[in-house]
């Protein structure tokens, strides 16, 4: 049954329109970092209309900025009702429909500072499919919504004709990957293929994300392999009111984990905790390619190569590597880490090349380092890879 648009103002006059809230779980901990609003109409007799029943013909014209600003506000009297130190961010959703909307960004801070509450708990969800038309209008309403202090999520990716080449340009903080893409519990090589690729290049844009509609143990251990942020999903919690949910944040931040499935297990939290240990002794960390000429860096802090590129041409990274040494150091350095002479090593049976200098520190001074290439044959290639680890010597 489809509602008309005097049948929804009705209702929200009545009060019957109200805000639910799910959680969404930090997919490593399976605590709650966040919630999702959502609307939902209660009749008097109790019967609950999804948003399915209302929401497409309210689009369709501008009082779907009533239902919106409705919820929103409801937000923030559910947040006023936690402590302000319990408080977490709720996301809001706004139609498409706003981003012509005057003052948008004006208004929501209005509304937030007459409940006395920070800007950085209110994030602003619009859909995807909202960026393929007018991109340079919306990506003007995004920036103001975030010079504002509110942070904003692109709602639904991966449901519609998705292009990376709209959101690469969007300065968005968190990309919610839509439900869509999650069928047949990941185990289908090619969707897995897809999703691995949509969280590198979230990651690599620096946006957080959130796995939408995470129902199985199974989907919700493949996203844990991609490095996947957050989980909204039956598996931990289905909308609820706000009367359960205040209740859920104050007795159980954490959900129940399926059994079977532990913290370590998972490739990209297990990577992340060796390379912590491995950041602690080496301040300095880089992958490289001989063969192509390539290199990553994981540069750390205080240290002098923090002024490089993070990738690029590894050529151009030992020109570079040799401008901040002494200038005693900087002829050996250069003719060691010589790509043409790292190969010859490698050619020669060596496993790895060391060398100690003394390196210009971010802070102006110069210390000891030591430098060693350990050589790796690439798994699927012919190409020698070099791993770098940079350790900073005590003063001799
Ligand atoms: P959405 O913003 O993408 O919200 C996520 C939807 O996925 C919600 O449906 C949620 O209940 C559902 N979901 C979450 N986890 C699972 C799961 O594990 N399995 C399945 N099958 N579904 C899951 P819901 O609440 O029915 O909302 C549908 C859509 O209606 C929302 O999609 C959003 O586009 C729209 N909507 C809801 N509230 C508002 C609102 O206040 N304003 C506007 N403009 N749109 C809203
Ligand atoms: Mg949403
Ligand atoms: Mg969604």
């Amino acid at each position: 049954m489809l509602f008309s648009e005097d049948a929804v103002r009705s209702a929200i006059k009545n009060k019957e329109l109200q805000a639910f809230y799910q959680p969404q779980y930090d997919a490593v901990t399976a605590k709650i970092k966040s919630a999702e609003a959502l609307v939902r109409w209660i009749q008097k007799d109790g019967t609950v209309i999804p948003p399915s029943a209302f929401i497409p013909q309210a689009e369709e014209t501008d009082f779907i900025r009533e239902i919106d600003w409705y919820i929103a506000e409801e937000v923030c009297q559910m947040l006023r009702k936690q402590k302000a130190d319990k408080q977490i961010p709720v996301s809001v959703n706004f139609s498409r429909r706003h981003i012509n909307e005057i003052r948008f960004a004006e208004k929501l801070s209005e509304l937030v500072d007459s409940y006395d509450l920070p800007h950085s708990l209110i994030e602003v969800e619009i859909t995807e499919s909202a960026m393929v038309n007018e991109p340079e209008k919306i990506l003007d309403w995004i920036n103001t919504v975030r010079d504002a202090g509110f942070s904003v999520a692109i709602d639904d990716f991966g449901s519609g004709l998705s292009s990376l080449q709209f959101v690469k340009d969007m300065p968005a903080d968190v990309l919610k990957i839509d439900k869509s893409l999650l069928s047949h519990n990941c185990e289908n090589e090619k969707e897995r293929v897809v999703l691995e690729s949509i969280f590198y290049f979230a990651h690599r844009l620096h946006m957080t994300t959130i796995a939408e509609g995470v129902e199985t143990k199974e989907q919700l251990a493949f996203l844990r392999t991609c490095d996947c942020g957050k989980i909204q999903g039956y598996i931990f919690a289905r909308p609820m009111p706000e009367a359960d949910y205040l209740r859920l944040c104050r007795h159980h931040m954490r959900a129940d984990e399926p059994a079977d499935i532990l913290e370590i297990q998972t490739p990209a939290s297990a990577s992340a905790l060796l390379m912590r240990v491995v950041f602690k002794r080496y301040p300095l960390v880089i992958f490289s390619n001989l063969n192509r000429n390539s290199f990553y860096m994981m540069a750390y802090q205080d240290f002098s190569a923090t002024g490089c590129p993070s990738t690029g041409v590894f050529d151009e990274l030992i020109t570079h590597g040799a401008s901040s040494m002494h200038p005693e150091d900087q002829e050996i350095f250069a003719a060691t880490f010589d790509r043409h002479n790292l190969l010859k090593a490698y050619a020669d049976g060596k496993s790895e090349v060391r060398l100690v200098t003394r390196q210009l520190g971010d802070d102006g001074c110069y210390r000891r380092v030591e430098t060693t290439d350990y050589f790796v044959k690439s798994a699927s290639s012919e190409d020698i890879l070099v791993i770098t680890l940079c350790e900073n010597l005590p003063e001799e």
